[in-house]
């Protein structure tokens, strides 16, 4: 079998074997592809099938992934492979994270192209390697490989990812830098119900995150009448702002997608109602995010509340932070990892 890549983080089970890399921890044998459909047992072991493609690629602001706490206004060279463990009905990337419908030939082989990846990066003025749009997880072996290149060469690597994973797998991935992590909801069902995927280890995820001193941003979309009440959004900015009322909290704005298209866009309303119970309970930064022209995208000083910086939608306009991110008003330090 040498048209698909050796899989890390497995064991042994029975007749066939354990996938460890996310919170399903799918049983695999040789009927069954894991539920992500790129990970399958063959010939005694498991293998990634989806290692080496690119199914997207593209030079953001950091700001887009959405990062506003991480070296703002750098570009980052932004990688997905297909494939991904959960099966959002809002999904916006759908083509390319659904692979039983989108990508039937993901069993041909798949030049590994990490060097040139690394070297257009660099070519882009890039600072970092993200792992986007789909989810990183499920080409965790591809990203792992591209972080080492990246790594060799003065690039960072940032996760942008739904969180659900292995304790395991997070240990292994002590060279990302900076994850945006989306916390969907609140609820278990909605996890159940909306993306196929569960709560708790999400929470874990995130907790273990800021434990580990890696940078944590934390997105939600907000789906009128699924996810937006008042009692929810009170539940998940206090559970938030125990773990840091420093993690950058993205509230988003929903548009009908995908097996979503019977819902209605975010009212602008509940988007602000979101952000005043996020401050409420204490955390320090929310943003707004697919609402430019409103205004909340900029970087204000918890302390003084100076405009430190400012945004036009994923643009930097203004920087002003001084050396560590200290505001140049009042000298308090604003939360982030900052360039010198
Ligand atoms: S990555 Fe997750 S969904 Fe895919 S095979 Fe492994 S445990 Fe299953």
């Amino acid at each position: 079998m040498d048209r698909w890549t050796p899989a890390r983080l497995w064991e042994k089970e029975g007749l066939g074997a354990k996938c460890l890399l996310c919170a399903f921890q799918c049983r695999l044998n040789g009927n069954h592809k894991g539920r992500c459909g790129v990970r399958a047992f063959s010939e005694g072991r498991v293998w990634t099938l989806n290692y080496g493609y690119t199914g997207a690629i593209a030079t953001d602001p950091v700001e887009k992934k959405p990062f506003y706490h991480f070296w703002p206004g750098t570009k980052t060279f932004s990688i997905g492979a297909p494939g991904c463990n959960f099966t959002c009905l809002g999904c916006q990337n759908h083509g390319l994270s659904q692979v039983e419908a989108n990508w039937p030939g993901l069993s041909r082989s798949s030049p590994n192209l990490a060097e040139a990846l690394v070297k257009a990066a660099l070519e882009e003025g890039a600072s970092s390697l993200a792992f986007t749009y789909s989810e990183p997880t499920v080409f965790y072996e591809y990203a792992q490989d591209l972080t080492e290149r990246g790594s060799e060469r003065g690039l960072s690597s940032l996760w942008v990812t739904n969180g659900y994973f292995t304790q395991e797998t997070l240990r292994r991935l002590d060279k990302v830098v900076a994850f945006n992590v989306d916390l969907k909801s609140f609820s278990e069902a909605f996890y159940r119900k909306v993306t196929g995927g569960g709560l708790k280890p999400v929470l874990e995820t995130l907790a273990r995150i800021v434990e580990n001193n890696q940078w944590l941003e934390v997105t939600t979309l907000l789906i009128p009448d699924l996810n937006d009440s008042e009692a929810e959004l009170m539940a998940l900015t206090k559970w938030l702002a125990s773990l840091s009322v420093d993690i950058p909290w993205h509230v988003s704005r929903f548009s009908p997608r995908y097996k979503q298209m019977d819902k209605s866009s975010t009212p602008i309303s509940t988007l602000e109602k979101a952000k005043d119970i996020g401050r409420a309970n204490g955390l320090k930064h929310v943003y707004l995010g697919n609402a430019s022209g409103l205004g909340y995208g900029d970087t204000l000083c918890p302390n003084c509340a100076k405009t430190v910086i400012r945004r036009s939608g994923f643009l930097v306009d203004e920087y002003l932070l001084g050396p560590n991110g200290r505001c140049p008003a009042c000298g308090s330090l604003v939360a982030g990892r900052w360039r010198s």
